[in-house]
């Protein structure tokens, strides 16, 4: 038996195949589920809670009641703005979501076994071998299912698949080395050294982020810090610089420092779980404000600054086909970076 035939199912939410934002070449990025932090501008929220939940897709609707009718808890209420799902009666059983005739239900997330994703990944070689890509694990934060992780990671090992690690960094070192060990590459979330408001914003303690981003240098591994720039949040020039001066002092290890424009485009995703979203109206940021950060940070030090996103161009509201390539970071900038 192999090792993977006996580790257990994780819980993912998405498999993108052909990314071109989390590392390094064409990637497929495995997105798992459970986060400790609850950033308000996440662009995963389907990622943040480790239980799977029911989406709700209100344009596919047509009002057949068919869930209403099969759910066993009675879960589900038809008003006139739509469906209502009592999320603590729904245990996701899921059969409202195949008597949907419209596919207007369904399950975010699923288990997945190692076995099965290795064998998806694998067909995309040739890919990874000519663009220098590889496998990149994110969410949610890997580190909640350390040991699935560790065993799909010792897995892709043992194919010469690049592994990069999207990690908060916040989790507990013990919980986390074994993962970092294990990794090529580690892209790693610094969105503002303020202690007060990165608890604010996140619920959870910036120490913890900050020790472990130098316990993973010390560990000798690349790093790709990236930092989400959200307009009133973290998009203050001192922030960008104190990070890069946190870069220069303590992260020796580091190969680029991604500043990441915020979009909203992940609305939808809240809608259709039932959470609002506190930053759905925001507008871009614009490319000067990116290019000032940009060259902020790179007046602290950091050469290998670079930001990519969609943004706005001459500081107006930009739409998607506005999305450009971003000759500093040279790829190409799509929704769902964040
Ligand atoms: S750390 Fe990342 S995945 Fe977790 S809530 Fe924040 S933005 Fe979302
Ligand atoms: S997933 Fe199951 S419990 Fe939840 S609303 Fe649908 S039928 Fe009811």
């Amino acid at each position: 038996m192999s090792s993977h035939e006996s580790s257990p199912a994780g819980r993912i939410f998405n498999v993108q195949r052909h990314s071109t934002e989390d590392g390094p070449g064409i990637r497929t990025t495995v997105f798992l589920k459970g986060c400790p932090m609850r950033c308000p501008w996440c662009h995963n929220p389907e990622g943040m809670d480790s239980r799977f939940e029911l989406a709700w897709y209100k344009p596919r609707c047509i009002g057949a009641k068919a869930c209403i009718e099969v759910c066993p808890r009675g879960a589900l209420t038809l008003t006139p703005e739509g469906l209502e799902i009592d999320r603590t009666a729904c245990n996701v059983c899921p059969l409202c979501e195949r008597a949907c005739p419209a596919g207007a239900l369904e399950v975010t997330g699923r288990l997945a076994t190692v076995a099965e994703l290795v064998e998806r990944i694998v067909r995309d070689r040739v890919f990874y071998e000519t663009s220098g890509g590889g496998v990149t694990l994110s969410g949610g934060e890997p580190a909640m299912q350390p040991e699935f992780v560790i065993a799909l990671m010792r897995s892709l090992r043992s194919e010469a698949i690049h592994v990069a690690l999207d990690t908060c960094g916040g989790v507990a070192w013990a919980r986390l080395k074994p993962i970092v060990e294990l990794a090529d590459l580690v892209l790693y979330d610094l969105k503002t050294l303020n202690d007060v408001q990165h608890r604010e914003y996140t619920g959870s303690s910036l120490s913890q982020v900050l020790d472990n981003a130098c316990a993973v240098a010390r560990l000798g591994k690349p790093m790709w810090i990236r930092t989400p720039i959200i307009p009133g949040y973290t998009d203050d020039e001192e922030n960008v610089r104190t990070i890069a001066r946190f870069i220069t002092e303590a992260l020796p290890t580091t190969e680029r420092y991604e500043l990441l424009a915020f979009n909203n485009t992940c609305g939808g995703k809240y809608l259709r779980l039932g959470r609002s979203f506190a930053l759905a109206d925001e507008p871009l940021v614009s490319e000067q404000r990116m290019e000032a950060l940009t060259a902020a940070a790179r007046d602290e030090g950091v050469d290998c600054v670079c930001w990519s996103g969609m943004a706005a161009p001459q500081g107006r509201g930009a739409s998607r086909h506005q999305v450009r390539q971003n000759a500093n970071s040279g790829s190409v900038a799509t929704p769902g970076s964040l």
